[in-house]
């Protein structure tokens, strides 16, 4: 199997990853998948679902190898249904990988062009942003602050040196502070070219 051309949209908690993700996924020749979004659809009766709200409440990472597992399951399942085409989409990860050990596992399944970092400086600003967003939507994770700062902890212990296993000339930096159409901007300057070098257009099946 030939490995997925990959973008991993990068950032910590409520840098705004899913926001962009979702956009970008609505155009031709992307895929979006944001593990955490996986993870939330399980039923939460089911084994896997009751083992993410297990660690989810508290904040805490789901094992590597299982959530690596499902993330390769639900990619299969994308390709099986047409969702998802290797040969014509360029993916967008978001959430995945999540440490060192998930970058590992996912070598061979990922081939990976870019890394697009959203860096935000103002850590208050990004924890009342979750804050937020959790009363609007619901979220058992994120309603609690300290669920949310363990949330944090973990993406500087863990999540950050992801940065340092791929090649420094493979990632870009991007203000995540702004607008999300002025943030979508600066993602779109970094993530076409890298379409454009490795597919063909996915309108007139042309080479640009
Ligand atoms: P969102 O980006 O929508 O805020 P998250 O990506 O933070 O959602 O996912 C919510 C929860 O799902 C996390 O707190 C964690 O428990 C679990 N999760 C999501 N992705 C992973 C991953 N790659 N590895 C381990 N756990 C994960």
């Amino acid at each position: 199997m030939d490995r997925f051309q990959t973008v991993l949209l990068f950032g910590a908690p409520g840098a705004g990853k899913g926001t962009q993700g979702a956009i970008l996924g609505r155009i031709p020749g992307f895929f979006h998948l944001s593990c955490g979004e996986v993870f939330r659809s399980l039923d939460i009766h089911s084994e896997l679902g009751s083992v993410f709200y297990e660690y989810s409440s508290k904040g805490e990472l789901v094992p590597d190898e299982i959530t690596v597992k499902m993330w390769a399951e639900n990619m299969k399942a994308q390709t099986v249904l047409s969702l998802f085409k290797s040969h014509d989409d360029l993916l967008l990860l978001d959430g995945i990988p999540r440490n060192v050990k998930q970058a590992q596992l996912m070598e061979e399944y990922i081939d990976v062009l870019g890394v697009v970092h959203l860096v935000c400086k103002d850590k208050e600003a990004m924890i009342k942003r979750l804050r937020r967003r959790a009363l609007k939507e619901n979220r058992i994770d994120d309603a609690q602050e300290d669920v949310i700062r363990r949330r944090w902890e973990i993406y500087e212990r863990e999540t950050a040196p992801v940065l340092d296993y791929y090649p420094s000339d493979l990632i870009v930096e991007v203000d995540a502070v702004g607008s999300p159409a002025s943030v979508l901007q600066h993602v779109l300057e970094e993530v076409v070219p890298i379409q454009d070098a490795h597919f063909n257009n996915p309108i007139s099946g042309e080479h640009d």
